[in-house]
């Protein structure tokens, strides 16, 4: 009965499922560290103070934008917060998608642009990334341009799960020769450096507009805060279609707390890329398996059996992400950076999988 009164996008979508997690958690890119303990004492004083849990946020977030777009040299219009940067990718595709218009992706990319689009009812077009996910078809994009009403490109720079990098003057092409929106998605900016960043190109094009998220290097996945930036007239286009009370009090005053302490989060990223590359070097010196560079916060790779790794891995007490067929690539697992103790024993545990070889590949292949 209910299926039959189901919106049509809604009847083939599943809910998501972050798979099984384990003791030492490399699934989700998050940050391992423990909060910096002045900016959790500043939050925990405020709260006992004035906590304001009875009273609707500030639905404008004021001062965190004011605070966010002084550090990025934007405007606050230019800035609108979002109940972590996956609700804003559902803001966009609201206000710039639907049924008439297509969004582009690069896949094997973020899995939820596609969800998303599906839950929006907005067309999804694939252009495949080249070179075994490294980098971008720039022509094939123009060329689906051409033939689709495409109203928005979103690019994931650094990649999410390939890690792979996409060069700034790429980006601004295709900012110039498509006639779409282009959201970079830039959640692993941090790891990747300031130097990678379109934040700079904002207002140079009126079609960019750059997501980021204080998930991942801020190490707020639990609290969800993401942001968007643009020129003033697409942020206030965004700005009529998000919910008006769509990131609450305690939120907000974490996310200005940590961009007060960004240095502690500094070390922390620093730290994190060290990690990163100690898991490419240790997996890369492992036989039987392809690993792809990174420039973000975890290491995507491919033994012969991932799946049967994954699970092999969880027996361990290890939760990586497995992608039991990723478009293009195929089966792949994507470990993140953990704390140093929790690297090692990552490493410890992929060296002696990949010593049973194919007797274990076979066993565990079904
Ligand atoms: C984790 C992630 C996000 C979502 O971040 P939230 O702010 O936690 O919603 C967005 N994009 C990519 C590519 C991610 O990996």
């Amino acid at each position: 009965m209910l299926n039959k009164l189901l919106r049509p996008n809604v009847r083939g979508l599943t809910p998501y499922d972050s798979g099984p997690s384990a003791g030492i958690k490399l699934d989700a890119n998050e940050n391992p560290f423990p909060w910096p303990e002045k900016a959790l004492a500043e939050i925990a004083e405020a709260t006992a103070a004035a906590p304001g849990f009875n009273r609707y946020p500030d639905g404008a977030a004021t001062e965190l934008r004011a605070e966010l777009g002084e550090r990025l040299d934007l405007r606050r219009e230019q800035v609108l917060v979002g109940n972590g940067a996956d609700e804003l990718i559902a803001v966009v595709l609201q206000t710039f998608g639907g049924p008439a218009q297509a969004l582009l992706v690069q896949p094997p990319t973020f899995s939820m642009y596609g969800v998303l689009a599906a839950v929006t009812d907005t067309p999804l077009i694939e252009v495949p990334l080249q070179a075994e996910g490294q980098e971008l078809d720039p022509d094939g994009i123009r060329r689906a341009c051409r033939e689709n009403l495409v109203s928005v490109i979103i690019v994931c720079n650094p990649n999410n799960p390939t890690g792979a990098l996409f060069p700034r003057p790429l980006l601004a092409d295709l900012l110039t020769s498509c006639g779409a929106l282009v959201v970079v998605d830039e959640a692993y900016g941090e790891f990747a450096g300031p130097e990678t960043s379109m934040m700079p190109y904002i207002g140079k094009y009126q079609n960019l507009l750059v997501m980021k998220t204080f998930s991942k290097a801020y190490g707020m996945a639990g609290l969800r805060l993401g942001y968007i930036c643009g020129t003033a007239e697409a942020i206030a286009l965004l700005n009529r279609v998000r919910q008006t009370y769509n990131v609450n009090v305690f939120t907000q005053r974490a996310g200005r707390a940590a961009l007060r302490h960004s240095a502690a989060f500094a070390e922390q990223i620093a730290a994190l890329r060290a990690e990163t590359e100690k898991l490419y070097l240790g997996l890369r010196a492992l036989p039987g398996l392809k690993v792809w560079p990174t420039r973000a916060n975890f290491v995507l790779f491919q033994p012969r059996n991932a799946v049967a790794w994954g699970e092999a891995l969880r027996q361990r007490g290890i939760a990586v992400r497995v992608f039991a067929r990723l478009p293009v690539l195929g089966p792949c697992l994507r470990v993140s950076a953990g704390r140093p103790e929790e690297t090692a024993l990552f490493l410890r545990a992929a060296a002696e999988l990949s010593a049973q070889g194919e007797p274990f590949q076979q066993t565990n292949a079904d």
